[in-house]
């Protein structure tokens, strides 16, 4: 079996070596994974509930310990990494409400009676990025489980050890084995096969737009269900009736928060043309102002991206004509740092506006009035996420429903509720994930009438 090192980015130290699942290893936990299905679903609704409590405090208990370990894995600062072990905690909670409330309908006929039954699926494979490890995992196998399927969960290549300890704790908790099984590997061998294998009903895909096409169509051959939570390049539109000291306060979190690796970053911030100069320089000791640093440390607000690939990546959308109006705290290595970076683009058409750059690089232009913004916010081939600023509630409900994305704030940066629904319009992905109607896309919905 082939290994690969976990390694810590923001030291560059090696911090765990793992085995890669190859497809005969994938094979076998996808038949696990089929094998307890049965007695899964027959599980009363309320033990099933009680196990996912029980889940849920398991990892409640262990919160520190699943922060500290994120902080290693991903590089991420300790205060998000216990919102996101928090949130995992909050998931399962939820999820625990669903069995007992997965209900069907009893629809009139003049003959008989109909009733509707919504059914487990089977084994569902839940692929996740690198960027959020824990939550994204959670919001795939926590209504999938609920619902009644078994999960073979697939962290990314480069962040592995949450998911395992998550797998730990399942275990811990109680669920029987084979219903939730964690396998790193490789997206081309374990993620793949979880696309062909036809015990695998369902993929669950959260990455780029690139691959979850292909994940896309390698599903259609099968008639395969899939749900896909792909790229974002959102729109912050700030109006000038806006409190504007505020927004440009906040800006920053927006776009720069887990260093700009966010499918929600607000990476483009539209400013009406009137108030679009005061705006950037109110912004400037912001961006001054966010701590870039050790990202174990209470105070730090931003640690170092992923990777040195993914560093030289976002480096490549700033070039030395790139017109910069001004960057946050430079680091230097160990570490895969990458300074807060504002930059005026070069017309419409800049790659900076249209393409996603996954760092923390945002570019700032203006616009003119309602129109123009939604012109604008809406000139992407994405649709994941977006904020409006203004005091007006008329205007900031007409243009939230113009803005073509599913999931928008007025006068915040928040992208995401775990009660409330999250995915995305156009090439941001297909389905929702989370909120009240999650556990649905987890079964088939089967009609049954009896005459009488
Ligand atoms: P990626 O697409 O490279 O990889 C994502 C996952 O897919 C990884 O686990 C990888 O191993 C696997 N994979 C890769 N190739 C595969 C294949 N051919 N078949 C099956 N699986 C395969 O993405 P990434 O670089 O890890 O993550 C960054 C991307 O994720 C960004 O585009 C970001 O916007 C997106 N993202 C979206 C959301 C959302 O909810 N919409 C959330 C987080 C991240």
């Amino acid at each position: 079996m082939r290994t690969a090192q976990v390694i810590n980015p923001a030291t560059e130290e090696a911090v765990a070596t793992i085995e890669l699942a190859d497809e005969a290893a994938t094979d076998a936990a996808i038949e696990r994974a089929a094998a307890a299905a049965p007695a899964w679903r027959a599980v009363a609704p309320g033990d099933r509930a009680r196990l996912l409590r029980r889940f849920a405090d398991a990892v409640d208990d262990d919160l520190e310990h699943l922060a500290r370990l994120e902080v290693a894995n991903a590089g991420h600062t300790i205060g998000n990494a216990r919102w996101e072990a928090g949130n995992v905690r909050d998931v399962l909670h939820y999820a625990a409400g669903i069995p007992e409330r997965l209900l069907g309908q009893q629809i009139p006929v003049a003959d008989g009676v109909n009733i509707t039954f919504h059914e487990p699926l089977g084994v569902v494979g839940v692929i996740v990025p690198w960027n959020f490890p824990m939550p994204i995992a959670a919001w795939g196998f926590g209504p999938a489980l609920a619902a009644g399927n078994t999960v073979v969960l697939k962290p990314a290549e480069l962040t592995p050890l949450t998911a395992i300890r998550l797998g730990e704790l399942a275990l811990r908790a109680g669920l029987p084995e084979g219903v939730f099984q964690v396998l790193p590997g490789k997206g081309t061998v374990v993620g793949q096969r979880f696309v062909t294998h036809p015990a695998v009903r369902k993929v669950v895909f959260t990455g780029s737009t690139d691959v979850g096409k292909q994940i896309m169509a390698g599903c259609a051959d099968r008639v395969k269900r899939v749900t896909l939570e792909l790229g974002g390049k959102s729109a912050n539109i700030v109006f000038a009736d806006a409190d504007l000291e505020k927004a440009a306060a906040t800006a920053p979190y927006g776009v720069f928060d887990n260093a700009g690796q966010d499918c929600c970053a607000r990476s483009r911030i539209l400013v009406q043309r009137g108030v679009f100069d005061r705006f950037l320089e109110l912004m400037e000791p912001a961006v001054a102002g966010v701590r870039v640093g050790d990202p174990s440390d209470e105070a730090t607000e931003m640690g170092p991206l992923i990777s040195a690939a993914h560093r030289e990546r976002v480096a490549g959308f700033v070039s030395p004509s790139t017109k910069i109006a001004y960057t946050g705290t430079h680091r230097d290595g160990p570490g895969f740092w990458y300074p807060p970076t504002v930059v005026l683009p070069d017309g419409p058409d800049d790659r900076i506006l249209t393409e996603e750059i996954f760092g923390p690089v945002v570019a700032v232009l203006p616009f003119e009035d309602e129109a123009d913004a939604l012109r604008i916010a809406n000139d992407t081939e994405y649709g994941l996420s977006g904020s409006i600023w203004t005091g007006d509630v008329g205007r900031a409900l007409r243009v939230a429903r113009g803005v073509e994305a599913g999931n928008l704030s007025v006068n915040s940066h928040s992208s995401v509720r775990y009660w409330t629904p999250f995915g995305g319009y156009k090439q941001s992905g297909l389905g929702r994930e989370l909120g009240p109607d999650a556990a649905l896309s987890f079964t088939e919905t089967k009609n049954v009438f009896i005459a009488t």
